[in-house]
């Protein structure tokens, strides 16, 4: 029995879901249990290339079932859309299950997140307007809608009367829109009820049941430590927590069931969206990385839009590591960066002339420069490389000053996109 949460140590888009897609083969259950239909886990196998938004990584084995925890923002439409695209690639239908306690995205939560950033202007944070932070703003001030309350006629009429009294204040008078009415969402919901009626149980007694059979379960993390909203770079984090102590809670397992914390780590840093970002590339230098990271440039598999490139960044990584609660990490990209002479890595932040090791809060993290120490380059391509011993002598050093500077052990080193190009330590 194994309880792995994989989660990103990073900004994300640290390849988790290749990492999960791999990990999956030896797993009985794949879990999404944050965030909604926000996410990019690029996924390349022998089905071909797929960015996954909401559905976990684990759906191209179909001995696997996966799981949307009460932890989701469940987006109903996104949810069929994304699964008729995948069996219209040929991947075979697979096994889904979908809490009863997980919340519904109303389809006025993406048209706030939309109308939000129009009239935040130049102060937008970059939301990828899936409607992930009016939907867990509404969960938290209890206006949102259970799952399970889509199934009750009655109740599923009064919850959106509800909701609407405050949602059409919004829309006529913050942002002049015209207001919506309860008979049509209410008969928009009843058709989504059917589209997920097949799916829905009682996850938390499934994951129960499966612990004592000593099932395997991956944790799937969305986005990475510093966008989590207490721990990450506040007010540019997302809505949800991002961090593996609560993927316990939002997949619905005991604290102590989780058995492994991996967290996922680039060999470079990279960013989508707003924030302090201390290693960023600009220029040249920048346009070079951006081009080579990934599997194709790293543009957002999302949004499409280009993601700001850095240096490893080894304060934010040990940061990140340290609010995972890692216990193993899976660096990924390692063969980007086999262009290289010298690379770079910031070990230290210079705030106002002051250094430190320790990763602050935002306002200072806005202030701080990079302090750089520079590792021999090994220039060659290493992605065919299997084991460690394949690896040049600086590529092997490179895997180990990450371990030193992170303090976690390293488990997997990725070197391709690909299920194969994964070697472990
Ligand atoms: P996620 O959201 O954490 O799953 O990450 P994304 O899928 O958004 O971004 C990771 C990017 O790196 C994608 O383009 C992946 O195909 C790519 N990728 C993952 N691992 C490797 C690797 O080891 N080498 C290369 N070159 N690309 C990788």
């Amino acid at each position: 029995m194994a309880v792995i949460a994989v989660v990103g140590a990073n900004w994300g888009d640290e390849g988790k879901g290749k990492m999960v897609d791999f990990l999956a083969r030896d797993s009985h259950f794949v879990v999404r249990f944050q965030g909604g239909s926000n996410a990019g886990h690029t996924v390349i196998n022998d089905y071909g290339k797929f960015a996954l938004h909401l559905l976990p990584s684990g759906v191209f084995y179909p001995g696997v079932t996966n799981v949307l925890g009460p932890g989701v923002a469940l987006d109903i439409r996104a949810f069929a859309e994304e699964l008729e695209s995948l069996t219209q690639r040929n991947v075979p239908v697979p096994k889904i299950a979908i809490s009863d306690r997980a919340q519904v995205l109303m389809p006025y939560h993406k048209q706030l997140d939309e109308y939000e950033e129009e009239r935040l202007g130049a102060r937008q944070f970059g939301s990828t307007k899936s409607g992930i932070a009016p939907f867990y703003s509404d969960k938290f001030a209890k206006i949102g809608l259970q799952v399970a309350e889509l199934f009750d006629k009655d109740v599923l009429r009064a919850r959106v009367s509800h909701a609407l009294e405050i949602k059409n204040v919004l829309l006529e008078h913050l942002y002049r829109k015209p207001p919506l009415k309860v008979d049509d969402l209410v008969d928009e919901l009843t058709a989504q009820a059917e589209i997920v009626r097949p799916y829905v149980t009682d996850t938390t007694k499934l994951f129960s049941e499966a612990l004592k059979e000593g099932k395997t379960i991956l944790l799937e993390g969305q986005l990475g430590s510093l966008r989590d909203p207490d721990h990450g770079i506040y007010p540019y984090s997302t809505s949800s927590s991002t961090v593996a102590g609560y993927a316990a809670v939002g997949a619905g397992l005991p604290p102590y069931a989780i058995t492994e914390v991996l967290a996922v780590t680039k060999a470079y840093s990279s960013c989508v969206g707003a924030g302090p970002f201390v290693t960023e590339l600009t220029g040249e230098a920048g346009e070079e990385l951006r081009r080579r990271g990934g599997d194709a440039g790293e543009y957002g598999a999302k949004t499409g839009r280009p993601r700001r490139v850095g240096w490893f960044d080894a304060v934010a990584t040990r940061y990140g590591c340290m609010v995972q609660g890692a216990t193993a990490l899976a660096i990924t990209n390692l063969d980007v960066l086999g262009y290289l002479d010298t690379i770079p890595v910031c070990v230290a932040y210079d705030i106002d002339g002051h250094i430190t090791k320790d990763f602050p809060p935002t306002p200072l993290v806005s202030k701080a420069k990079p302090v750089l120490k520079h590792m021999p380059g090994w220039k060659t391509d290493i992605s065919s490389a299997r084991s460690l011993s394949d690896l040049p002598k600086e590529a092997r050093e490179y895997v180990e000053m990450i371990e030193r500077e992170t303090g976690v052990k390293v488990k997997w080193v990725s070197v391709g996109p690909r299920r194969e190009q994964t070697i472990r330590i």
